[in-house]
């Protein structure tokens, strides 16, 4: 299954981009701008909704070109709270190429300010959720490339304002389908305001069986009428489930664990005006995060699997901001061939994976994949406020978050030790992959990586030398030629997983067995269960990608905790979820 979406068929005409495939507009550039704002902004009642609100959430059926986003986005800076953020979702099965998006909102010159900001960010075609940050206004954007039926029930947030913009019903029924209301209303909350440009009976009838109070107005230009609608429930509980996510919580937060994890939970939770203190006798980047040079390359999975979304979408949400910082080398890394096989597994994974990935004589071009100094990022993400290293430190806080990597409070978790060597030479320009790896260094050497050892403890040093010499010689004979002088080690241990992924969020509490063993063997969901208000929270289990996962992770335990839209997919974060491991276990009937 491919991993992307296909891009939409365009027309140009002189109105505007149009899709012959549904026999429809995306706008009309005469007044686009001007309906957008009559039909979706005035007919949520924005900007005075969002007054008062510390995060206001508007959701999107059509994301298209932007212009509703960049729409909504202008009037928050201009009539938007002095403070709080602007969170919006939408759903879009056929993302625009960039190229395209760019040509479309030329059309609009007061807009370009953001315009540009968008398009610099425009997410590859990937399947799933994808966050952009706009920070300096205070806006995200959580875009779901997906059908709309397999979207919106991964989508985990309190809607406060929809925009029903998903082409004519007549020519589009998919996104009017009566399974999309029921989960509109799930994700509102009494007082959700809806619009849209059509009034069409299937669509009032609709939102009125799912609660919602639907009003027809007079409509913008040369459409009669437009739809509003309000919210009046009923609000259904959201069910229980062995998964669940970080219910909100206030209050100042103690990190402890002062890697990549830690650092990129102070960043997102600083982010948000919260309060966060990190806590690690060793300072910052002790730990495995202090390698001397890193590589940021994807996960390689050629299926299109929650997990496997999840950890594309963190990927690319660390690409963007690590390069955001100016910490990022975006130079690309190939991955060589191990055999003759190699040739379709990657190219399989290259067709699955759209953009950015290719596969030539040499292996498989990854163009999106770069190099990094750890300790750079983690000290940049930490920020400039002391990380707490004494070990009788005593804080009183009711949010503790435990990012300590390889002793994180997680029986699942395993420490393995690795190695990396660097030496004067001559670095390759791009970073190369086999099962080991060869980059360039901040300071222009070679680093050579790495061992994965089954315990804490590296092995000897000479042993690890000879291993690592050998495995470089084999793959790229010119650079081990060209090493020379003194050889430094560093090692560090890793926090591994059973099944070698992330974990993220609350770990089961002492009840879990007690309430969760019947329905793991087939039994129906227990009801009445009492939320877990003092979980323990966790981020750990990263292994050697805890740069490429912890920033989106971190993202969405401080969404989380702050009651905002969760930037995963609903079946992502359950694969990353603390409690997967246990309630495996149940299953099996351990
Ligand atoms: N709001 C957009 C803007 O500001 O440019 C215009 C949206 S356009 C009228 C409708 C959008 O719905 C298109 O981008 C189309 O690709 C998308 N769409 C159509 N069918 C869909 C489906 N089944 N699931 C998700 N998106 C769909």
């Amino acid at each position: 299954m491919k991993l992307y979406c296909d891009p939409p068929r365009l027309d140009w005409r002189e109105t505007g981009p149009v899709a012959p495939d549904f026999g429809d507009i995306y706008f009309s550039v005469e007044d686009g701008l001007e309906e957008s704002r009559a039909v979706f902004l005035n007919g949520c009642g924005l900007p005075e909704s969002w007054q008062g609100c510390d995060h206001f959430v508007i959701g999107e059926l059509g994301f298209g070109t932007g212009l509703n986003f960049l729409a909504a986005w202008d009037l928050w800076k201009k009539a938007g709270p002095q403070e709080g953020w602007l969170h919006f979702i939408s759903i879009e099965k056929f993302p625009l190429r960039v190229a395209d998006a760019r040509r479309a909102l030329s059309a609009w010159p007061e807009l370009a300010a953001l315009s540009d900001q968008l398009l610099e960010q425009w997410p590859q075609p990937l399947k799933g959720a994808h966050r952009l940050r706009f920070n300096s206004d205070r806006v995200t954007l959580t875009l779901f490339q997906d059908d709309i039926a397999s979207a919106l029930p991964q989508t985990e947030a309190c809607v406060d304002a929809w925009f029903l913009d998903g082409f004519s019903p007549a020519s589009n029924e998919a996104m009017w389908a009566g399974t999309v209301w029921p989960e509109i209303a799930r994700l509102s909350r009494k007082g959700t305001r809806a619009a849209s440009f059509t009034v069409a009976g299937a669509v009032r009838r609709g939102l009125q069986g799912a609660g919602f109070a639907v009003g027809k107005k007079p409509g913008y230009g040369r459409k009669r009428e437009r739809l509003e609608a309000v919210f009046d429930g009923p609000v259904y509980p959201s069910a229980p489930t062995p998964f669940p996510r970080l219910l909100p919580k206030q209050g100042p937060a103690v990190i402890r664990g002062g890697g990549i994890a830690g650092a990129s939970l102070a960043h997102a939770l600083r982010q948000r005006g919260r309060e966060a203190f990190l806590i690690d006798p060793d300072g910052l980047a002790g730990g495995a995060s202090g390698a001397p040079s890193g590589l940021l390359t994807p996960r390689l999975e050629n299926a299109d699997r929650p997990h496997v979304r999840a950890t594309l979408a963190a990927f690319e949400y660390a690409r963007q901001l690590y390069s955001d910082l100016g910490l990022l080398e975006a130079e690309g890394a190939m991955r060589l061939l191990e055999n003759a096989g190699g040739v379709s597994r990657y190219a399989a994974i290259a067709e699955a994976m759209g953009e950015g990935y290719e596969v030539g004589e040499g292996g498989l071009w990854m163009a999106r994949a770069g190099r990094f100094s750890p300790a750079d990022i983690v000290r940049t993400l930490a920020g400039d406020r002391q990380v707490i290293t004494e070990p009788e430190t005593v804080m009183e806080a009711s949010l503790v978050i435990d990012c300590r990597g390889p002793v994180a409070a997680l029986d699942h978790i395993s420490p393995g030790a690795g190695r990396v060597m660097v030496m004067p030479g001559e670095p390759p320009a791009h970073s190369i992959v086999w099962g080991g790896y060869v980059s360039a260094t901040n300071d222009h050497r070679v680093l050579i990586g790495a061992t994965h050892e089954k315990s804490a403890y590296p092995g000897p040093e000479a042993e690890a030398r000879d291993h690592l010499l050998a495995d470089l010689e084999q793959h790229c004979p010119d650079i081990a030629s060209g090493l020379r002088g003194n050889m430094e080690h560093w090692s560090g241990v890793r926090a591994t997983t059973p099944d070698r992924l992330p974990v993220s969020g609350a770990l089961p509490g002492y009840e879990f067995d007690t309430v969760w063993r019947a329905y793991a063997r087939g039994g129906p969901v227990p009801a009445d269960i009492d939320p877990d208000t003092k979980p323990q929270i966790i981020l750990s289990g990263l292994g050697s990608r805890g740069f490429a996962h912890a920033p989106l992770l971190a993202e969405s335990i401080a969404a989380d905790l702050c009651g905002e839209p969760s930037p995963l997919e609903k079946q992502g974060r359950e694969a990353l979820h603390p409690a997967r491991f246990r309630f495996r276990e149940l299953k099996r009937g351990d």
